[in-house]
């Protein structure tokens, strides 16, 4: 699958999060999150063929060979499996401070030319 260009709105606002910044918006984002390492919980439900198992044994989204989660739907631009998504990413609010610290290391390898790495 090619790198999504445009944005996904793949993440909802938590309005109990703290420290939340309204200015930041998964509709003007590269799915930064949707690169990272996904681990999954017991009660997640997620179709086998989307899962993968790290050498340490543990139960992971996969992620094709740009490192991107296997589930992003880059035609509709968004994660394909919202309703069933894993309970990590339900977690990680937009705008919160993890979002702009992951934001903020995409933008400064981009300007750098620093190749993304999969973490
Ligand atoms: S990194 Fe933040 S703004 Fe970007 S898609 Fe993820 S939650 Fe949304
Ligand atoms: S499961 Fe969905 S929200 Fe979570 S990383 Fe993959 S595409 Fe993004």
């Amino acid at each position: 699958m090619s790198r999504p260009t445009a944005p996904l709105a793949a993440h909802e606002v938590d309005p109990h999060a703290e420290d939340i910044d309204p200015s930041v918006s998964c509709s003007a984002c590269d799915a930064v999150c949707c690169r990272l390492t996904v681990v999954l919980m017991p009660e997640d439900r997620i179709p086998a063929h989307l899962t993968a198992r790290t050498e340490q044994g543990l139960e992971v989204m996969a992620r094709d060979e740009e490192g991107w989660c296997v589930a992003v739907d880059s035609k509709r631009m968004c994660c394909s499996i919202y309703e069933q998504r894993p309970a990590i990413c339900r977690k990680f609010a937009m705008g919160s401070p993890y979002c702009r610290d992951e934001r903020a290391n995409y933008r400064e390898r981009m300007l750098r030319g620093i190749p993304l790495t999969m973490y």
